[in-house]
């Protein structure tokens, strides 16, 4: 397979990483080995006939967020927003609700209204300047657009953001609303919430609320992998789907991109052994068990506010969510998981009825069916939500697996979420997105800046793939095994 450039792999990376290249003039050939584009992005209808559900993202607020994405001409993708971004409930009083709005959010949150502000709000404030630093981590892109402001904000937001969520929740927030609030954000790190950083996830994700919405696209997150595929080829580039590359000698480019896993990567080439270990040495994260409904109608939640919302954090407090997290990383399934749920019909009517998708985290490669413990989760909210289930797909950590290979063990994040991991992504280095095989870069989620739907790891690697100075990548020179 020849081209100029040669991506392999079209999640959001692989998708922002060719369409990158192709605007710069490259001739692209995109590799995918699934029958659809889009990884991450795919739709399906998995459980009954017209009923479109997301296999993987469905919440696009880093898509937003992106400075990469943000740039880009995506005919035919319409963001639609709940009226609620997230809600959390809880048992005996009503949810906390996260409004696009920093003070309706306030409104609901009491005595911590002014940490709320003083955090999440201060991310939201700053603005993109700063959520473009966070999106591009390394790199003098971001550097050169700091204002003093924006600095005086990052520092701010520093502070409270390194530490474990835990931490935070007990001595800046005081009350339950508050503490469960920030649990149910900083959860989607899947680390441990005693962990350094999973207090900054959560109030990252929080602000992003405000900044720009937790919006959904229209009809299905397909419709964006499928809107990139058209602009490639718009473009001059080439997509082909159903086609696995095994060995990097398989193809013939001056450059090549792998939004693939490291530990794929590995298995791929020939690398030199300082790298190889140190590749070697990436960590995974937990995985997930998700389900997708298909129901008769809208989830009966016990607080109506709920049903407002795009995406609901289920499991209750700070301190149930702690235990829940903590077995998940102890390599334990917790009895009561902490469930993080959307519901897109509450932005988006257009998707064929009332279509629910849920996970629950598990220990890595986890056998073990959460069926039971994610429906009793709902139940705990929504009393009488088992009644309107019409048809249910289950998806395991294998099953993840089977469908996006870089789903390792059924972890969604592309690897461990750590402080280690967050400079070591997947290897300490300037440019992590370099491999010491000339022309060849990786761009997944497993490199800067880690997951969700932003493509910053595909932009970053495309645009060190066009430095003049790059050498080109030619299989005949013997790395590629
Ligand atoms: C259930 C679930 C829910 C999620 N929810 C959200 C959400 O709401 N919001 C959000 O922002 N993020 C969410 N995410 C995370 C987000 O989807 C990922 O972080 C993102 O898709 C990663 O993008 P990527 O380009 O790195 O890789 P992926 O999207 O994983 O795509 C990799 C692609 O490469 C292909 N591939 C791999 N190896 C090869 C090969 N050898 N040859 C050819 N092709 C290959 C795969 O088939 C796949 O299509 C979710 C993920 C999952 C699974």
């Amino acid at each position: 397979m020849s081209a100029d450039a040669v991506v392999v792999g079209s999640g959001p990376n692989g998708l922002v990483a060719a369409v990158t290249l192709a605007l710069a003039g490259r001739e692209v050939l995109l590799l995918e080995a699934a029958d659809r584009f889009g990884g991450g992005l795919r739709s399906a209808e998995l459980t009954l006939p017209g009923r479109v559900h997301d296999l993987g993202a469905t919440v696009m607020a880093m898509a937003l967020a992106s400075p990469a994405m943000r740039e880009l001409d995506l005919a035919g993708v319409e963001f639609v927003h709940p009226p609620v971004a997230a809600a959390h409930p809880l048992d005996d009083r009503p949810a906390v609700l996260v409004h696009r709005d920093v003070r309706r959010t306030c409104e609901g949150l009491g005595r911590d209204a002014a940490v709320w502000r003083a955090t999440a709000g201060v991310v939201a404030r700053a603005g993109f300047p700063l959520t473009d630093l966070l999106l591009k981590p390394l790199g003098p892109w971001g550097a050169r657009q700091l204002r003093p402001a924006t600095l005086a904000a990052g520092a701010r937001f520093g502070v409270p953001a390194a530490l474990p969520a835990t931490t935070l929740g007990r001595h800046a927030f005081r009350t339950l609303e508050g503490r469960a609030l920030l649990a149910g954000l900083a959860a989607h790190s899947m680390l441990d919430l005693r962990a350094p950083l999973t207090g900054g996830y959560g109030l990252t994700l929080g602000a992003l609320a405000h900044l720009v919405g937790w919006p959904l696209v229209k009809g299905g997150s397909q419709v964006l992998a499928d809107a990139l595929v058209a602009l490639l080829r718009k473009l001059g580039g080439q997509a082909v789907s159903g086609h696995r590359v095994h060995r990097l000698a398989e193809l013939d480019a001056e450059t090549v991109v792998l939004d693939v896993s490291p530990e794929q990567f590995l298995r791929m080439a020939e690398l030199p052994a300082p790298y190889r270990r140190r590749l070697a040495r990436f960590r995974r994260g937990p995985g997930v068990f998700k389900l997708d409904w298909a129901l008769d109608g809208p989830v009966p939640w016990r607080d109506p506010a709920v049903a407002e919302a795009g995406t609901v954090h289920l499991g209750g407090t700070l301190e149930e969510i702690t235990l829940s997290e903590a077995e998940t990383a102890a390599g334990r399934h917790s009895p009561r998981p902490y469930v993080l749920l959307v519901q897109p019909y509450a932005a988006d009517p257009s998707r064929g009825g009332h279509t629910l998708w849920a996970y629950c985290h598990v220990p890595n490669g986890s056998a073990v069916d959460m069926t039971g413990a994610i429906e009793a989760q709902i139940e705990r909210f929504a009393p009488g939500f088992r009644e309107r289930v019409l048809a249910r797909h289950v998806m395991g950590p294998a099953a993840l697996e089977a469908a996006n290979a870089n789903l390792l063990g059924g972890d969604i994040g592309g690897g461990l979420a750590s402080l280690g991991q967050f400079v070591k992504r997947p290897v300490w280095s300037p440019a992590p997105w370099r491999t010491p095989l000339p022309g060849v870069f990786l761009c997944s989620a497993s490199t800067p800046p880690g997951p969700g739907v932003h493509g910053m790891g595909g932009h970053q690697a495309a645009r060190l793939a066009l430095k003049r100075s790059m050498p080109a990548w030619r299989p005949d020179r013997g790395q590629g095994v």
